[in-house]
């Protein structure tokens, strides 16, 4: 079945954020012959393609004039089995969560401290999603894109992602590379990270003390329930600013005025800022105007109460922005891709 393109879709179902706001032109794509088809169409008629996953990392501020294809494609399956070390392959599509609860199924371990983030297969090299310690540049086994310039396939390995703290080649060249499907070298040897004290703490709570991968996934989907908004009940994109790296010097000057501030040191030297805190510190938490806010619970997370628009959300972020700037000389960078 060929594509089919859809004039003028509200996309308030396709973000996390539910801000409701139109695409010129939309469709979802099934297969690679799907993608390739969109981006013919999107060339022939000069209009931009916008590739979406989940629509979980994405601030909408106005009407996209543009053709948005959503990835939809779907398949999973098995590459190479040593025995011990399983390189796992996801189509795009597919859901995130699901696919981390299908691996622990089939007794292999390595994503379960990435559970319930919400959005696609596709979209978690993007930002270098990650969670309690883990990111999945950890358990990377590589990666095949499209093109969009030349409209070729190019697989690529972990060194050539140039993965980061929330940050990646793909993210680096906005619209060049479409994801296609992603590898993950897992193991049927569980090597657990329990360094995050919360997932410790609440295995113990549970009488846990020699926990199996699924153990820590359930522990860590209970952590993220209580703490962080469910989008289909309130609208967000989870943190909304990154954890500010910054030099140690500047850490310990903070603290002089701030002692109970929280910063965790990097492997580099620098120390990773607990932007949430600082938010908090600021008097922003629980914060509302109109629809837009900033959640109860949790300082780094903005909030639609359902009538926001994107530029309502824009305009608070830039307002905290500014206030974290003036307050403590950090800059806070946003997480959400803007469109
Ligand atoms: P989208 O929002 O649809 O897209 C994100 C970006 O990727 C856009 O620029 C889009 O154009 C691009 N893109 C999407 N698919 C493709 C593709 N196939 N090829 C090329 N480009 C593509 N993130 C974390 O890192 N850690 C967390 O713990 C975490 N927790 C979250 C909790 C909540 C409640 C929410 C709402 C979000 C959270 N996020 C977290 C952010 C978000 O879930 C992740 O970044 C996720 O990977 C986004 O996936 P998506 O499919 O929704 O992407
Ligand atoms: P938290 O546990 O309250 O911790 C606050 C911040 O301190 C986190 O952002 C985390 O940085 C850092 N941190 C905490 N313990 C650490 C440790 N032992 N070593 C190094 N850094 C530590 O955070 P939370 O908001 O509840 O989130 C829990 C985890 O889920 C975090 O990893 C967070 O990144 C992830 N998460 C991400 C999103 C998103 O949209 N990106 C949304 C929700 C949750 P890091 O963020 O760098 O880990």
């Amino acid at each position: 079945m060929s594509l089919q393109f859809q004039p003028l879709v509200s996309l308030k179902p396709f973000n996390s954020f539910g801000v409701d706001v139109k695409a010129r032109l939309f469709a979802e794509a099934h297969s690679d012959q799907d993608v390739r088809e969109a981006l013919a169409y999107a060339g022939s008629h000069a209009l931009p393609l916008l590739v979406i996953g989940g629509g979980s990392n994405l601030l909408l501020t106005a009407d996209i004039d543009a053709l948005v294809l959503r990835m939809a494609t779907r398949g999973i399956q098995i590459v190479t089995d040593d025995g011990e070390r399983v390189v796992i392959e996801a189509q795009a599509g597919e859901p995130w969560h699901p696919f981390v609860l299908q691996t622990l199924a089939q007794g292999l371990s390595g994503l379960e401290n990435l559970s319930l983030i919400p959005g696609t297969v596709g979209a978690a090299p993007m930002q270098n999603i990650g969670a309690y310690g883990v990111e999945i540049k950890d358990v990377f086994a590589g990666l095949t894109a499209l093109d969009r310039h030349s409209g070729e396939l190019r697989d690529f390995n972990l060194a050539e992602c140039s993965f980061g703290y929330r940050d990646s080649l793909f993210k680096q060249q906005p619209g060049r590379w479409l994801i296609l499907r992603v590898r993950f070298a897992l193991s049927r040897v569980e090597r657990l990270h329990l360094e995050y004290g919360p997932v410790r703490q609440r295995l113990s709570e549970q009488g846990i003390e020699q926990p199996t991968a699924s153990d820590v996934s359930q522990a860590i989907c209970s952590i993220r329930s209580e703490k962080l908004p469910d989008p289909a009940v309130l609208g967000n994109a989870g943190s909304f600013f990154k954890n500010p790296l910054v030099p140690a010097a500047q850490v310990a000057q903070l603290k002089r005025q701030y002692p109970d501030v929280v910063a965790y040191p990097q492997a580099d030297g620098q120390m990773k800022l607990a932007a949430g805190w600082l938010i908090e510190r600021a008097g922003w938490k629980g914060f509302r105007e109109g629809d837009a806010g900033v959640h109860k619970l949790q300082a780094l997370v903005l909030v639609n109460y359902g009538g926001a628009t994107g530029g309502e959300l824009l305009d608070l972020a830039q307002r905290i922005q500014r206030d974290i700037a003036e307050r403590f000389h950090v800059e806070l960078e946003m997480e959400p891709n803007r469109y």
